[in-house]
């Protein structure tokens, strides 16, 4: 499950951390939220070290579909009523700010990365969908906003309205990536890859960053961009964010391209762009990650979408990956805790993250030199603000409130001779609830079926072959390897065969 953008980029690759080291400022996460503050700080002459559990950019952010908007669905609307007018338009002005912003680091790190001026749409093809379509853009326009109402657009969709913002961008966002590490070494700074971070204490006023591995970088600055935080407490984000997950598929349509990114406002989600060669990306099929879903035809469903439209296309690539989303829809931003300080955070985009990571690498490097950024205070991330999407924060106490208790009473009563090949399962056994797969060779891989995040139960994902959490998004390999944070640790793995069960 290689990402088109992998697939069309050689990356550098970056040594481990193999000792102790001293930074000014220690980043947590090589995605495009730790490498942009990293290439601003380094602007500013700030020694910076970046620690990557696994590959730069190889995350969410390598995974993305990759449109550079501040169109981000139908959301001012929302956000005018919630915040109000003004941090709305805060909100607005800084993802403009970062389309300008990504522009210029582009342009003077000459940075080859299919750069692509595009208009961005949120259309619908449903009557319901159309009054929503139409508030958003009286919204628009009382943030002063030039958006445009549409009743056709050049993706080969029929439509009734869509919202059009000019001048928005697409690029491929694993060359960006290497081209700002790039710009990030060229001025001194540090970066580690194969380095999990599995701790941070404060100590005399610094921080102590500790890898998997026992080695200690001491710092006075911490910049959490792990996506999803690794500090639970203080901080509580496991209490507000959840994950998402989304599918992508990227085609070779057998037909010319359209000009234009697209994504409708109706559910189920279609997300739709092209790249310099020739594919068109077909994005969608979203749900909560960890959701007790059946899977398996996540991307079969999105295919027979794409061809409808391109009748003989042909699938080059698949993948899908998670983003996190906060209750009340806005990123969190800025300071971690009021209890932790000098660390910061960026998180929460809502799958909006190429102009948001921009966003959040300005305000936290404007923390760090000790100024005020004007568009700090939407995002603060220690707001206290009362959630007014009441849906979702039932939702999200209710599955906390499952996973802990009541599941753990209710159980399936299977047993493992009935565990048919590449199928995986939570079983009873004795009392205790199992987290079974077997492979096609006959090996039974067995896990306590138990986050190592907070302990939710986690439930089987029989497209990935993963164990997702349901809670906080952490996901986890068969064999039990953590491969999507907030979780740091292992699940603990037992191996049999078949015939001996
Ligand atoms: C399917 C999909 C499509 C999307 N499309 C778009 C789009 O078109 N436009 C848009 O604006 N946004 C889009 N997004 C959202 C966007 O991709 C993300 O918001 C953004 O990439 C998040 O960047 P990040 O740097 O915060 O996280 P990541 O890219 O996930 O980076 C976090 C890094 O931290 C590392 N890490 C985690 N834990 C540790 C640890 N313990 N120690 C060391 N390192 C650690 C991870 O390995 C990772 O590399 C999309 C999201 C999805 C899911």
């Amino acid at each position: 499950m290689n990402s088109y953008w992998t697939n069309s980029v050689e990356k550098h690759k970056y040594g481990k951390l193999e000792e102790d080291i001293k930074a000014q400022v220690c980043i947590i996460g090589g995605g495009l939220t730790g490498l942009t503050t990293a290439y601003y700080l380094s602007k500013e002459g700030v020694e910076v070290t970046i620690v990557e559990k696994s590959e730069i950019c190889s995350h969410t952010s390598g995974n993305t579909t990759a449109k550079i908007t501040s169109q981000h669905g139908i959301f001012y609307k929302y956000l005018i009523d919630s915040v109000g007018e003004e941090q709305a338009k805060q909100y607005l002005k800084a993802n403009e700010k970062a389309i300008k912003n990504i522009e210029k680091i582009i342009e003077e790190e000459n940075i080859e990365c299919d750069l692509e001026h595009q208009d961005a749409y949120v259309y619908t093809q449903s009557n319901q969908e159309l009054k929503k379509i139409q508030d958003e853009i009286k919204a628009l326009h009382s943030l002063g906003f030039n958006s445009e109402y549409v009743e056709k657009i050049e993706a080969p969709i029929q439509i009734l309205g869509a919202i059009k913002f000019k001048n928005q961008a697409q690029f491929n966002p694993i060359k960006y990536a290497k081209g700002l590490a790039e710009a990030i070494t060229k001025r001194g700074g540090k970066i580690y890859e194969n380095s999990k971070v599995i701790d941070v204490k404060s100590q005399d006023g610094r921080y102590k960053i500790i890898t998997e591995n026992g080695n200690v970088i001491q710092s006075k600055y911490v910049v959490l961009a792990t996506h999803y935080p690794i500090i639970n407490m203080p901080g509580f984000y496991f209490m507000k964010m959840y994950q998402s997950t989304s599918y992508v598929i990227a085609v070779d349509p057998k037909e010319d391209i359209f000009s234009g990114m697209y994504i409708n406002s109706e559910t189920p989600t279609l997300s739709l762009r092209t790249t310099k060669n020739g594919l068109v990306l077909f994005g969608g099929m979203d749900h909560k990650t960890g959701a007790k879903i059946d899977l398996q035809d996540s991307y079969i469903n999105l295919e027979q979408t794409a061809r409808r439209i391109y009748p003989n296309l042909e699938v080059k690539y698949r993948w899908n990956t998670e983003d996190c989303i906060s209750l009340d829809k806005i990123p969190y931003i800025g300071e971690f805790s009021n209890l932790m300080p000098n660390v910061y955070v960026g998180t929460g985009y809502k799958k909006w993250g190429m102009t948001t990571s921009n966003v959040a690498a300005n305000i936290i490097t404007s923390k760090i030199l000790g100024k005020k950024n004007r568009y700090e205070d939407v995002f603060r991330a220690t707001r206290l603000k009362p959630i007014k999407n009441y849906e979702e924060l039932g939702n999200m106490l209710k599955e906390v409130g499952n996973s802990l208790i009541l599941n753990k009473l209710k159980n399936p009563h299977e047993y493992l001779k009935d565990l048919g090949e590449d199928e995986g399962k939570i079983l009873e056994i004795e009392n205790e609830k199992i987290g079974a797969y077997k492979d096609k060779t006959g090996k039974i891989y067995l896990i306590k079926p138990v986050c190592t995040h907070l302990g939710c139960e986690l439930s089987w994902n029989n497209l990935d072959k993963t164990w997702d959490c349901p809670c906080h998004g952490s996901r986890f390999t068969y064999d039990g390897i953590s491969i999507y944070d907030p979780s740091i640790k292992d699940l603990e793995v037992e191996i049999l065969y078949t015939k001996e069960v």
